[in-house]
């Protein structure tokens, strides 16, 4: 192929170049109606003719990139309409074709795609810092998108491609678009459950956003499964001999941990390296259902499993419809292996999700139209999603894309009507959520709320099996209270939109009461007092923010609800004071506090009781109000995002160490006298111990015991680690966060 490669920048940034006919070969797959691929065809020819004389970046032929496109989509198995706008997707945009043209000829469903996909484009991204103006532009792409699912796909497809050919745009616009594409393009990649694009786009961001980082994963990863592979393929075959013997049908093969989520792992969840157990899986693709959990058994009867790794995503598919089951096993070398059990349907919808489902079908009546609403039936999400972003006008954007992230990126619960029907919420969600999913009639009306047959205050948290039953009455109407606990965007927005309309009926004094009172409540709900706030509101910076003379006009249009008190909030920069339990993480014997910030030698250092740090850890301090300053680890989950209110801090060295209490759990398989073993090596060692307690797991003898012990440093509680380990039966030891 011809190109005008520019110095120092590969071809297709490195990855193997696709010709027309390797395009043609996918489609050719799924695709028979010859008046069909000759449509698509046209399309190709229409638009490389189109974009004759354009250059991307790199110096290639600008028809490469709309090949590399519709080559995704195609692999996605889309219709012909689909790919066709693949094609055609720069072509409005970028020469000098109308949407009136492509219609004429390409027909209508054709122009609409591309003329959705031309206005995404269009939108003017700001990239500004300000996090309003970043959300505004992620709700632009949000609402163009939702207007059909075939959008997204052609969207995904075309910034996977302009992710991996990055190398050739400067360094700001790679940074601008693998921060974008980490806020937007993933979530949604990830719902439709789209791994392959998904996990392409996460390594491909984490490669210019942590180049190092990147790096480093790569070695580990290449040296880890140098290191494994053999032992992996013993276990492997071992799995294999029980299946042949069980005349069982399946293949088996080994997966290897994506870059991002091993980054993830280790510098978000603060897991090291060495204690990632799924770095290598294996996975086992078998027949029917009901092979999977015989499979299973097998394993388990062969392989000592771990508890709390089995997970049955068969009977309960994630929300993107992913199924399968997990479960981890120890190799009789001591390593560990996580084992992926599921049918080739399964297999299908893990890889391309949603896509597996609507894979295009020819003839009989393929309609578009059908196919939408039978994928958004599937999606229950993807409903929610087109609500949320058609009736949000006049939400604020952050707050919009705030919601959009809870309703529909979250992890999710399930739970039933009386009538045993599905509906799935935000983790978190309250009866007042479930009666707004049901229907905004039944919101605006609740009353109260059964789970399980009892009567439960409203703000009661919802948990998966869950039966609800609202109880409604026709005269009564939403309170305001409940914006204080309702979690859905759906909720949310219904009771304000009741709530807006009652107000805009009052006097002025009582909206300026009204707007007060929820500003006082949302200021003290961050341990900020009335008068602090008003000091803090009266300042000019924020009257004039928000267009007001005085007080009391501020106050007036918080009563409308433009600007919502959280929204002043962030402007303000005040971020809600994680309860840091500091009780009970005192000094023994000691007066001096062990951890020291620099320049700040009078204000009081705590160590934190949710991580129980202890000198030798990588610790960080959260400025808590009211509290000082409380020393964490440094991937503790409670000062994890809050990086603004963190400061450097370390452990003194002029001082002697007293003892800290720490939390562990220790994991083992259950046997006379092991309490008392364990003990023992407490007793022995001398480690004083505040508590403990075993519970067993399940039914095969796994057992935990939770222990607070004292111990004077990190490099000590490594020791008796280590020493724990080798009685018998224990098989893990770890830290404990609350
Ligand atoms: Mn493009």
């Amino acid at each position: 192929m011809a190109s005008k490669e520019k110095e120092g920048l590969k071809i297709n940034g490195g990855y193997p170049l696709h010709t027309f006919e390797d395009v043609e070969d996918v489609y050719f797959e799924y695709i028979s109606s010859q008046a069909d691929r000759e449509k698509i065809k046209s399309s190709y020819e229409f638009a490389k003719s189109r974009h004759e004389g354009q250059f991307r970046n790199s110096g290639e032929p600008y028809y490469h990139h709309l090949i590399e496109v519709a080559y995704i989509i195609a692999s996605l198995h889309c219709g012909p309409d689909t790919i066709c706008a693949g094609f055609l997707h720069d072509v409005v945009e970028d020469t000098n074709t109308s949407i009136e043209e492509i219609e004429k000829r390409f027909g209508s469903e054709v122009a609409k795609l591309v003329d959705s996909v031309t206005k995404i484009q269009r939108l003017k991204l700001s990239h500004m810092d300000a996090e309003e103006f970043e959300a505004e532009d992620h709700r632009k792409i949000f609402i163009g998108m939702a207007r059909d699912i075939r959008v997204i796909i052609i969207k995904l497809a075309d910034r996977l491609h302009n992710l991996r050919t990055l190398d050739s745009l400067p360094y700001e616009r790679q940074i601008a678009l693998a921060n974008e594409t980490m806020d937007v393009y993933v979530p949604i990649a990830h719902r439709l459950g789209l791994d392959v694009i998904k996990s392409e786009m996460q390594d491909l961001c984490l490669k210019y956003l942590h180049p190092d980082i990147y790096d480093e994963i790569t070695k580990l990863l290449t040296k880890k499964t140098r290191t494994m592979t053999k032992s992996l393929d013993g276990v492997k075959k071992r799995i294999a001999d029980i299946l042949f013997a069980n005349n069982i049908p399946f293949e088996i093969s080994s997966r290897v941990k994506s870059i991002y989520s091993i980054y993830h792992k280790m510098y978000i969840l603060g897991t090291p390296f060495d204690e990632i157990y799924d770095i290598m899986a294996l996975r086992i693709i078998t027949d029917t259902e009901i092979r999977c959990y015989e499979i299973l058994g097998l394993i388990h009867q062969t392989y000592v499993p771990i508890p709390g790794r089995f997970k049955d995503y068969i009977a309960m598919p994630k929300p993107n419809m992913y199924q399968s089951l997990h479960t981890s096993i120890l190799g009789g070398d001591g390593n560990r292996y996580e084992v992926q059990i599921r049918t080739k349907e399964m297999d299908e919808v893990a890889e391309v999700g949603v896509a597996a489902h609507w894979a295009y079908k020819e003839g009989n009546g393929y309609n578009s139209k059908e196919e939408q609403e039978e994928i958004e039936n599937q999606l229950h999400w993807f409903r929610d999603f087109v609500s949320i972003s058609s009736d949000s006008e006049s939400e604020d954007a952050k707050e919009y894309v705030d919601s959009l992230t809870k309703d529909i990126f979250e992890a999710n619960i399930y739970v039933f009507t009386p009538k045993g029907k599905v509906i799935q919420l935000p983790m978190g969600s309250t009866p007042v959520d479930f009666a707004y999913k049901i229907h905004t009639r039944v919101g605006d009306t609740t009353i109260g709320a059964l789970v399980n047959g009892v009567m439960v205050p409203l703000n009661t948290v919802l948990q998966t099996g869950d039966m609800v039953e609202i109880k409604t009455n026709k005269n009564s109407t939403p309170s305001e209270g409940w914006l204080n606990f309702v979690k859905t965007g759906l909720a949310r927005s219904s009771i304000r939109k009741y709530i807006s309309r009652k107000n805009a009926e009052l006097e002025k004094d009582d909206k300026i009461a009204k707007g007060k009172t929820s500003l006082v409540d949302a200021f003290r709900d961050r341990g900020i007092s009335e008068e602090e706030m008003e000091k803090m509101l009266s300042d000019k910076k924020v009257l004039d923010k928000y267009e007001c003379d005085t007080l009391d006009d501020l106050y007036i249009k918080v009563c409308g609800r433009k600007p919502t008190p959280t929204a002043i909030i962030d402007f303000l920069n005040i971020k809600k004071d994680v309860e840091l339990n500091t009780i009970g993480a005192k000094v023994k014997n000691s007066g001096v506090c062990p951890v020291y910030a620099r320049g700040a030698d009078n204000i009081a250092i705590t160590l934190a009781s949710c991580c129980t740090p202890i000198p030798g850890d990588d610790i960080v301090g959260f400025i808590s109000h009211g509290k000082g300053i409380v020393a964490h680890r440094r991937n503790c989950h409670n000062v994890v995002g809050s990086e603004d209110r963190l400061i450097d801090v370390y452990w003194r060295d002029d001082i002697e160490y007293a003892t800290y209490p720490v939390d562990i759990a220790i994991n083992a398989i259950n046997r006379p006298r092991l309490l008392h073993d364990i003990s023992g090596v407490f007793a022995t060692h001398k480690i004083p111990v505040n508590s403990i307690s075993g519970k067993v797991v399940d039914s095969d003898g796994n057992v935990v015991f939770h222990a607070t012990i004292l111990v004077s440093d990190a490099k000590r509680l490594q020791d008796i680690f280590n020493i724990l380990l080798n009685i018998n039966g224990v098989y893990d030891i770890k830290r404990v966060t609350h």
